[in-house]
């Protein structure tokens, strides 16, 4: 696998989004996030680096992501929350945990909560 392969493996597929009462919506994270773009072709999108850092509460992915339809650079920001809700049954089963996808522009302006992951 090239780099930009195994960068392309970390990005979910789909976001799901909270609809206020038809459910979730299931959209593709294959797509370009800036504004005036309507890319949708994944060929089109290049995963260029990740950055990662993690504190107590959340873990933090940022992938760089050139749209090469409109030649900007966009960031998909995955936010993992750690221990999200405590089981009440085990203390030993797995915390549960969400993430949420929001997107950047390349100077790290937010573009808005996309959805959770
Ligand atoms: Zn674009």
């Amino acid at each position: 696998m090239t780099d930009n392969e195994k960068l392309k493996d970390e990005i979910p597929s789909y976001a799901f989004i909270a609809l206020a009462r038809r459910g979730m919506e299931k959209i593709s994270l294959d797509q370009c996030f800036l504004n005036n773009c309507d890319n949708e072709n994944p060929e089109l999108l290049e995963p260029l680096k990740k950055e990662e850092y993690e504190d107590d509460k959340r873990e933090t992915k940022e992938i760089y992501i050139k749209c090469k339809k409109c030649n900007r650079v966009f960031i998909l920001k995955l936010v993992t929350l750690k221990r999200v809700a405590k089981s009440t049954k085990e203390s030993n089963e797995e915390p549960l945990s969400m993430g949420m996808v929001y997107a950047l522009d390349e100077n790290k302006n937010d573009l808005g909560h996309i959805g959770y992951f």
